[in-house]
């Protein structure tokens, strides 16, 4: 799927305008912002019908968005959208004077779980200027007050974020970058040391990070959650260097990496576990011990009382112990074959992983192939009983 989006943002009267051109389009219902209005649609260049279903059920994600559904189907839809939004709405969507920070798709929202990724271009006009950051490679702006921006890989949604008082810091030697207003300015130079360190570390261990990326930073002037959506990462701004922040950061800096299963499978674990794995050793490394030990206590804790969930291969998208088996017990497992072979070793296998993902992505057997290859069956049987096996054990509680 393609999305060509030319979008006008007005912060000052929390107006947005925008229009998608969208082709491969999926033929599902889509969802809508409910404060945005449908000006025009198009299908292959002919008028067509969007019908709302406002009095439907909201999306799962938030009460104020509702489905839709273009007809006729055809291979490329125009839709023109128009609205007024502010303020915060679930903890993060805000269009106004002080910032601006939305996933600009039709739906309003960054969460989109169940539709396929999609690469975009992005034409966008900022009313009244300032620093923006998109989700996206920046080409050269087109004319003042506007900027060109191209999807760097595919994604769910176009994040953007401005702020009339951001002001850039830079890493002296790599491609990191924060915005943060003047108060968060000693936290962003925190941020862009923490993930140039995490960035050289990793390449050590495995490789280079492939192609130009750009890690962009920002410290959004509000409460709420953070979340990324690469190569950008959004944290609030009151609670930018804490250690758990800084976890959540290193964890998505890892995934400049680790992003080598389909993502809404079941070897999902291999982008999360690993990413998660990543994190946790960065972190012995560059956040304070006692952090460290706390959280590994309180992973370990929660595994412990969770006994019956299912095996980590089993475990769904919309599984509740998703979260223990993408990301805690995979981590733990791969943690415990580094104690047992050692970094160096292990980083070989991890490194054999990511060149494997280079053509196609990277899947349970294939992974457990390689390991057994490098490692020998004993181990491979270790990362396969930890994945197979219900309510499994992380090694490290036997010790
Ligand atoms: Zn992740």
């Amino acid at each position: 799927m393609f999305v060509d989006v030319e979008a006008v943002l007005d912060p000052p009267r929390q107006e947005v305008r925008a229009r998608f051109r969208i082709s491969e389009y999926p033929p599902e219902r889509w969802w809508l912002h409910d404060n945005l209005e449908i000006v025009g649609c198009r299908v292959d260049g002919q008028p067509a019908e969007a019908r709302r279903f406002l009095g439907g059920p909201g999306a799962p994600f938030s009460p104020r968005v509702h489905q839709i559904e273009v007809t006729p189907a055809g291979a490329v839809l125009e839709l023109d959208v128009a609205g007024v939004i502010g303020g915060v709405e679930a903890e993060v969507n805000c269009l106004g004077p002080e910032l601006t920070e939305l996933a600009l798709y039709v739906g309003w929202h960054p969460v989109f779980v169940s539709y396929p990724s999609f690469e975009f271009t992005l034409d966008l006009q900022l009313l009244g200027g300032g620093p923006v950051a998109v989700n996206a490679v920046r080409l050269e702006d087109p004319s003042p007050g506007r900027s060109r921006w191209r999807s760097a890989s595919g994604g769910i949604d176009i994040a953007v974020v401005a702020s009339p008082g951001f002001v850039e810091t830079r890493h002296d030697r790599l491609p990191v970058r924060a915005l943060a207003n003047a108060d968060h300015g000693p936290a962003a130079i925190d941020l862009v040391r923490v993930v140039g360190s995490a960035m050289e570390a990793c390449a050590a261990w495995w490789r280079p990070v492939r192609g130009a990326d750009v890690v962009m930073l920002a410290l959004s002037p509000r409460e709420g959650w953070p979340y990324s959506r690469l190569p950008l990462i959004l944290l609030p701004g009151g609670t930018g260097t804490t250690s758990e922040a800084l976890h959540i950061v290193l964890h998505e800096t890892a995934h400049l990496w680790w992003r080598v299963a389909r993502p809404l499978s079941a070897d999902d674990w291999l982008n999360e576990g690993l990413a998660e794995y990543a994190a946790n050793r960065l972190a012995r490394d560059l956040l304070p011990g006692e952090f460290t030990r706390v959280r590994t206590a309180a992973t370990l804790a929660e595994l412990a009382a969770h006994p019956d969930d299912e095996p980590v291969i089993e475990s769904g998208q919309e599984s509740p112990a998703r979260h223990r088996n993408r990301y805690l017990r995979p981590a733990l497992a791969i943690e415990a074959i580094e104690r047992q072979v050692g970094a160096a070793a292990l980083d070989r296998v991890l490194a054999a992983w990511l060149d494997s993902a280079s053509d196609t992505p990277l899947s349970t057997p294939a992974a457990l192939a390689i390991l057994d290859q490098q490692l020998g069956p004993t181990i491979a049987t270790c990362l396969s009983d930890a994945l197979t096996t219900p309510g499994w054990q992380p090694p490290s509680t036997a010790e």
